[in-house]
């Protein structure tokens, strides 16, 4: 019974928290929700005062004379009164702070009010139903109270708590009244009473779920316009982007502060013209692509087709600015067009970072030249477009011959100077429609798909090498270059790409071969020379393991004394078929492959090994080339080395070129000086054609200069040489070097550089390079002849 009870008082409460303001479920609207309702009684109040009136009056006409005269006239004061006196009590609980609000507290006073206000009609029904004296009188009673409880339950409808105690009020009143009338015994109409009461309880219920549910809706409503009005108001002030929204006929609906400042234009000059005008008017003429943006957008527009991100070049306040728009069409609620609503973005930095990209990806930034990328993809258009197989085409190859010296030792800033003159002299030289690429460092590919004849294409390079031999004036320096070139022209030499390229390839280093400062177009018996050069490197690799290399040693002899001061190591390779090959041809591909490390370490072994079994004051010179020097275990093999060998490093003599140094300038003087302070003597190789022996000279310390046998061959004929010579020699001196000059193959080259004052002397004229067992036969020789001098 007590769980029934419990249950049914839940539901109610849960079915009044549905029809009526609760702080739960409403929070703090329902102070707001209450305000409404008291606002919409009160709306209500002038028909009811209408009604009321008309109804005392005929109460009074009905009653005047039947009953007290000032009963009658007080009942009839009180209820026109209380109404108004309701009408002006009731405003005052609503308090207005920019929202109507209205306490709990107040809302039961409403109810109160009317409860009391029914208790004053309740008068009717109980006291003066019973004494009416006609019949005509008790129906039109009848219908009066019936009529004011209908009427009244749902005028109150908005206010479940009022309705009812109105209701609930007037119906009990009724049942009094019919209780006390000689209708009392009457059970249909008691029944009917009861059945109206509920039915009107069910009615009034409604009214108030209905009224309260549209209050709940139209808060939600404000509460979501709230919100999008808060995230415009933020986008609007903190995003660059702009909204745009046009009317049916083209115009744009509002202008706002951030769209009027990207037109840079007045908003009222803004609503004047439609927005495809408007358009039509900020994109630059002849602008090829702002015209395909506008026409796209244009048939977007005429087509109702929604559109994104359209790029769109615009001229505003002078200055080319890139918007990016998106828009869709609207749609009223009959499926009309509404016109459109989008969003437009200023998309200038971003689309300037893409063009920059796109720059940087094609176009090499130093040179402003094509790069490597853009090279390779012409070339794989040509592939696709045959050009090569069925048109001619000339493909030329350059490279700076001597541009890794300079890059050294005048800085990487000269360097990139250089590159960019080499650039400008090379663009003057080609025609129009040719690409000029830089392939990377100091390379540059010249790709000719203009016909051009064989005749034509030789004038060419003879041009490129022209331009480039002139040397480059640059910061107080004169820089000498030089470039090699490679011709391959198609379809003769090579139908596709990929072999127009290794063609070409073959060509430079031909004419590298030939002594640089030069063309040469590729013949096939160049592919022979690469192809021998790559069984080279094979061949190298078994030579190592089977011990084919010998050493020869020459004899480097003091020139005033003509004692015999030691020999350089020099090494040959004693090849199974091609007999004994000399170190230049085949030192440049071990230093290429590496395998110069394992070769070069086999000499110095086999040449300590040797030097050991000599007289002691007899020295042994091994050649270091600049890829072992550069490597880190270089000290540690030689401290092996001595110790294996037993030599005494005093007797060991280290000749490194200028190429040792470079690069590497810290790793270089440590490795230098570690080398000295053993006692290991270093020369400087081949002294005098390399760009910076100065530099080096007064940075890196050594032993000796070997000046090199070019300056002294010609001697005799140049006076250059000699100066070059003196100067060197004057120089070793300053910096107390010794001095060993290379290469004296005559009588006069030794009497001028006796003259000149150099140490020691090299040379076929003393004696050639020897095998070791032909040495004790030479110093013996030696003892017994006098210097031939
Ligand atoms: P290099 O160090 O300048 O050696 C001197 C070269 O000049 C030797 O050539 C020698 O035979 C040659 N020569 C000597 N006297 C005369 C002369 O009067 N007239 C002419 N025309 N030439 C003369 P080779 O033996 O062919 O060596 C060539 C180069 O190969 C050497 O030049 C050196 O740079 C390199 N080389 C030789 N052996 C080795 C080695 O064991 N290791 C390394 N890394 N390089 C080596
Ligand atoms: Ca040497
Ligand atoms: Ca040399």
């Amino acid at each position: 019974m007590f769980h029934i009870a419990k249950n049914w008082t839940e539901s109610l409460t849960g079915l009044v928290a549905d029809v009526s303001p609760s702080e739960q479920v409403d929070g703090p609207l329902a102070r707001h929700f209450r305000a409404r309702q008291i606002q919409a009684l009160l709306s209500q109040l002038p028909l009811v005062m209408i009604g009321n009136t008309v109804n005392t009056l005929a109460i009074l006409w009905i009653f005047w004379g039947h009953v007290h005269p000032v009963g009658l006239l007080a009942w009839a004061l009180i209820v026109v009164a209380s109404l108004a006196l309701v009408s002006f009590g009731w405003r005052r609980l609503i308090r207005d702070t920019g929202k109507a609000m209205a306490s709990r507290r107040s809302s039961r006073l409403v109810a109160a009010h009317v409860g009391l206000f029914a208790l004053a009609w309740s008068v009717v029904p109980i006291v003066l139903f019973p004494i009416a004296a006609a019949p005509a009188d008790e129906l039109m009673l009848a219908t009066m109270v019936v009529g004011m409880i209908c009427g009244g339950g749902f005028m109150l409808g908005p206010h479940l708590l009022a309705a009812c105690a109105y209701v609930g009020v007037l119906s009990v009143a009724c049942a009094v009244g019919l209780v006390r009338s000689s209708y009392a015994g009457h059970t249909l109409l008691t029944l009917l009473l009861g059945i109206y009461a509920v039915t009107m309880c069910g009615i009034v219920l409604n009214s108030a779920r209905l009224f309260m549910s549209r209050l709940r809706a139209e808060a939600e409503s404000d509460r979501q316009k709230q919100l999008v009005d808060l995230l415009l108001r933020d986008f609007e002030e903190h995003a660059s982007d702009w909204l745009w929204e046009i009317a049916p006929n083209g115009h744009l609906r509002h202008v706002s502060a951030r769209l009027a400042q990207a037109f840079g234009l007045p908003a009222t000059l803004l609503m004047q013209r439609s927005f495809i005008e408007l358009l039509y008017s900020l994109v630059p003429q002849n602008d090829s692509q702002g015209e395909a943006a506008l026409s796209s957008l244009t048939s977007n527009l005429r087509m109702g087709q929604p559109f994104r991100d359209l790029e769109l070049p615009v001229l505003v306040n002078q200055d080319i600015r890139w918007w990016s728009l998106t828009a869709k069409p609207l749609i009223d609620e009959r499926g009309r067009a509404a016109g459109w609503r989008g969003v437009g973005a200023d998309i200038t930095q971003a689309r300037k970072a893409r063009d920059d990209l796109a720059l940087m990806a094609n176009f090499d930034s130093l040179t402003g030249l094509a790069n490597r990328h853009r090279f390779s993809a012409v070339l794989n258009q040509m592939s696709a477009t045959g050009a090569g197989k069925h048109s001619p085409c000339c493909l030329m190859f350059l490279d700076l011959d001597n541009f890794k010296t300079i890059n050294d030792t005048l800085g990487h800033g000269v360097g990139d100077q250089l590159l960019r003159v080499v650039a400008k002299r090379l663009k003057a030289c080609v025609r129009d429609g040719d690409l000029l690429a830089r392939l990377g460092g100091d390379e540059f590919a010249l790709l000719s798909l203009l016909n051009m004849s064989r005749d034509e294409a030789q004038a060419l390079a003879a041009r490129l090498v022209a331009a480039l031999s002139e040397p480059v004036q640059m910061d107080g320096v004169l820089v000498e270059v030089s470039t090699s070139v490679g011709v391959a022209l198609a379809p003769q030499d090579g139908q596709d790409p990929q072999a127009l390229l290794q063609c070409a390839d073959l060509a430079l280093y031909a004419a590298k071969a030939a002594g640089r400062n030069t063309f040469r177009f590729f013949s096939p018996e160049m592919g022979e020379s690469t192809r021998a050069r790559a069984r080279l490197q094979q061949e190298l690799g078994q030579a190592l393991a089977s011990e084919q290399f010998t050493l020869h040693y020459q004899p480097q002899v003091n020139l005033k004394t003509g004692e015999v001061k030691g020999f350089e190591a020099l090494v040959r390779w004693q090849h199974s078929e091609r007999g004994l090959i000399g170190p230049a041809e085949f030192i440049p591909v071990a230093e290429e492959t590496g395998q110069i490390v394992p070769l070069g370490t086999w000499v110095l072994r086999t040449a300590c090994r040797t030097a050991v079994g000599w007289p002691a004051h007899l020295r042994v010179a091994v050649n270091l080339s600049a890829v072992q020097f550069r490597s880190s275990a270089v000290v540690d093999i030689v401290d092996g080395i001595l110790a294996e060998t037993g030599l005494p490093a005093e007797r060991l003599e280290l000749e490194i070129t200028e190429s040792a140094l470079i690069e590497d300038d810290a790793g270089a003087q440590t490795t230098l000086d570690a080398l000295r302070s053993r006692g290991v003597r270093v020369a400087m190789d081949d002294f005098g054609t390399g760009y910076s022996s100065l530099a080096y000279l007064r940075r890196f310390s050594m032993d000796k200069l070997k000046i090199d046998g070019m300056f002294v061959r010609s001697l005799d004929r140049d006076a250059g040489a000699q100066a070059v010579v003196t100067a060197i020699i004057s120089l070793a001196r300053a910096l107390k070097l010794d001095t060993t000059a290379e290469g004296i193959e005559t009588q006069e080259q030794m009497t001028m550089l006796k003259a000149l004052g150099c140490d020691d002397v090299q040379g076929f004229h003393i004696a050639r390079p020897m095998p070791a067992e032909a040495i004790s036969a030479y110093l013996r020789r030696q003892v017994e002849d006098a210097l031939p001098a």
